[in-house]
C-alpha cells in the first residue's frame, strides 16, 4: 500500500475505568473501502469518533495523509474539514433546506464561492436522484432520503476520507438499499471510506478490507472473503455465527 490516507496507530481510549480501545491499528489506503465490524459496544463508534477528532485519544496516533492529527499543537477544526462523517441518524440541520444543508460547510467553513458550491451540490443531488428535493426541509424527506442527503453533504467538502457510522441502522428495512446504493456509487467513484456496519452482505460486496473489532483491538482484518468466509480467530467466527 502507498502511504495510507488514514492511519490509526495504537489508539487507546478509556472512559473512566472502561478501556474501550486498547491499541487499535487500522491503515486505510487511498480509494479503499474498509468495513468495520464488531459486536455492540465493541468500540466501532468510539474508533470513528477518535479518527475524526470528535474524541481525543488517550494514547497512540491518527495520521491523515501522513500528518499526525492527534498532535495537540494541530488545529483540530482544520483537520475535521478534511473528513466527512455521517452518523446513524439525525444528521441534517432541520431548519435548513436540503440544498442549504449541502452548501453550508463548503461556503461558510471552507469559504468557497457560492455559485460554484451550489452547482456542485445540485450535481451531487442529481446523482442520487434528489435534485427535485433541493428546496425541501429534511422533515419532508424519508429517512432513506435524509441519509442520502447526509452522504452528499459530507461529500460536498471534498473530504479525503468518508467515515460512516452504521448509517442504515436506524432505517426501516425497505429504505436500507437506497442508502447502500449511494455508498456503493461513492465507493466506485474512488472515495476512501471507513464504514462501521452490520450489513455483512454489503461489506462482502463492496469492502476491500473487513476489520473485526473485539476486546479493544482489531483482532482480525483482511479481504471480506477471508474474514467473513474463513476467519482465523475463534472470536470472529463466534461473532459471525450470531449475525449472519
Ligand atoms: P459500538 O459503536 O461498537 O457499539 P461504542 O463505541 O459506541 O461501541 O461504545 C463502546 C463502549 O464505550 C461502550 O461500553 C460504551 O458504553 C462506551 N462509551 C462510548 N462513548 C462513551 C462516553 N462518551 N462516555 C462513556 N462511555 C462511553
Ligand atoms: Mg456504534
Amino acid at each position: 500500500m502507498s502511504e495510507p490516507v488514514l492511519d490509526v496507530r495504537g489508539v487507546v481510549k478509556v472512559f473512566g475505568d472502561n478501556a474501550v480501545l486498547r491499541g487499535v491499528d487500522l491503515a486505510v489506503g487511498e480509494h479503499q473501502v474498509v468495513a468495520l465490524i464488531g459486536g455492540s459496544g465493541s468500540g466501532k463508534s468510539t474508533l470513528l469518533r477518535c479518527a475524526s477528532l470528535l474524541e481525543t485519544v488517550d494514547d497512540g496516533q491518527v495520521l491523515l495523509d501522513g500528518e499526525d492529527v492527534t498532535d495537540p499543537r494541530i488545529d483540530a477544526d482544520q483537520v475535521r474539514r478534511r473528513m466527512g462523517v455521517v452518523f446513524q441518524a439525525y444528521n441534517l440541520f432541520p431548519h435548513l433546506s436540503v440544498l442549504d444543508n449541502v452548501t453550508l460547510a463548503p461556503t461558510v467553513v471552507h469559504g468557497r464561492p457560492k455559485a460554484e458550491v451550489r452547482d456542485e451540490a445540485m450535481a451531487l443531488l442529481t446523482r442520487i436522484g434528489l435534485a427535485e428535493k433541493a428546496g425541501e426541509y429534511p422533515d419532508r424527506l424519508s429517512g432513506g432520503q435524509q441519509q442520502r442527503v447526509a452522504i452528499v453533504r459530507a461529500l460536498a467538502v471534498r473530504p479525503r476520507v468518508l467515515l460512516l457510522d452504521e448509517i442504515t441502522s436506524a432505517l426501516d428495512p425497505e429504505l436500507v438499499g437506497e442508502v447502500l446504493a449511494v455508498v456503493r456509487e461513492v465507493a466506485a467513484q474512488g472515495m476512501t471510506i471507513v464504514m462501521a456496519t452490520h450489513e455483512m452482505g454489503f461489506a462482502r460486496q463492496v469492502a476491500d478490507t473487513v476489520a473485526f473489532l473485539d476486546g479493544g483491538v482489531v483482532l482480525e482484518s483482511g479481504p471480506p472473503q477471508q474474514v467473513l468466509g474463513d476467519p482465523v480467530e475463534a472470536r470472529t467466527r463466534q461473532f459471525l455465527s450470531r449475525v449472519i
